[in-house]
């Protein structure tokens, strides 16, 4: 990844879950490239201090927290362990995410449950417990990870497409309550090659980049760096929105 430094959140205080990989890796990376302190989150601890290590070896500041984030008391105790390895929050980038498929009639109600606690429960508990945190300090931005799910579907993924949906109206809703001092928006990815494409063959990945309109699937560092810019000052008139980026992946209708 480019360093830029230029140094966009500087003196600012990151949250980023689901840090240990993928998307919130790169995230957690660019925050701290970019002079936030960030406080990587995650169930997988050795991926999440890794994360935390790389931060910390290019000399930026970083600690890790272990958190089930489909779980209210460990989201509350991410927030506080935050606050007070940094003395303050700024941004949070709601991006861990769990799931299991499968049409309606097949999928377990407690699979469900789990992928809407982790997938978009948490974005309202993290509000819950972060803005006022937030609001000590003057303020700040959350980010939210949907998906083009959010806006269209694939077959089978029952839980997923809800949460996804679901966190755009949250995301609209979170922004009138906070406003003006606490920004909320959201990033759509489109097929962003990560950990969660393990399954998917190489073949099937070149069929699917060719459907996009930029020839490619997307890298962890192009939606970090939509993370960034709406987490950062130059977005201070953008709040309650969404951003896609999936190299128009869907401005295809068919
Ligand atoms: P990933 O699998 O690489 O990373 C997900 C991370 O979340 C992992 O480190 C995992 O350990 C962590 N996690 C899982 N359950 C957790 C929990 N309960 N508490 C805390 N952490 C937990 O996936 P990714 O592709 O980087 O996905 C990140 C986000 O981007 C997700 O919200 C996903 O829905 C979204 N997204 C991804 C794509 C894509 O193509 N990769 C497309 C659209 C949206």
């Amino acid at each position: 990844m480019a360093t830029s430094n230029s140094g966009r959140v500087e003196g600012k205080v990151a949250l980023v879950t689901g840090a240990a990989s993928g998307i919130g890796e790169g995230t957690a990376l660019l925050l701290a490239r970019e002079g936030a302190a960030v406080a990587v989150v995650d169930i997988d601890v050795e991926a999440g201090k890794r994360t935390t290590a790389t931060i910390v070896r290019e000399g930026g500041k970083a600690i890790f927290i272990r958190a089930d984030v489909g779980k209210t008391a460990q989201v509350k105790r991410m927030i506080e362990r935050t606050a007070s390895a940094f003395g303050r929050l700024d941004i949070i980038h709601n991006n861990a995410i769990w799931f299991r498929n499968g049409k309606a009639t097949e999928l377990d109600e407690k699979d469900w449950d789990r992928t809407l606690d982790v997938g978009l429960k948490t974005v309202f508990l993290s509000a819950k417990y972060g803005v006022p945190v937030m609001r000590e300090t003057g303020g700040g931005a959350i980010v939210n990870t949907a998906s083009v799910h959010s806006l269209v579907s694939f077959e089978e993924h029952t839980a997923y497409d809800a949460a996804k949906a679901g966190l755009l109206g949250l995301t609209r809703v979170l922004a009138l309550d906070f406003g003006p001092d606490i920004r909320v928006n959201s990033v759509l990815p489109g097929a962003v090659l990560t950990p969660l494409w393990k399954g998917i063959s190489k073949a099937d990945r070149r069929r699917f980049a060719d459907m996009v309109p930029a020839k490619r699937l997307g890298t962890p560092e192009d939606i970090a760096s939509a993370v960034l810019f709406l987490a950062s000052e130059e977005a201070s008139f953008i709040t309650g929105t969404s951003l896609v980026v999936d190299g128009g992946l869907i401005a295809r209708s068919m």
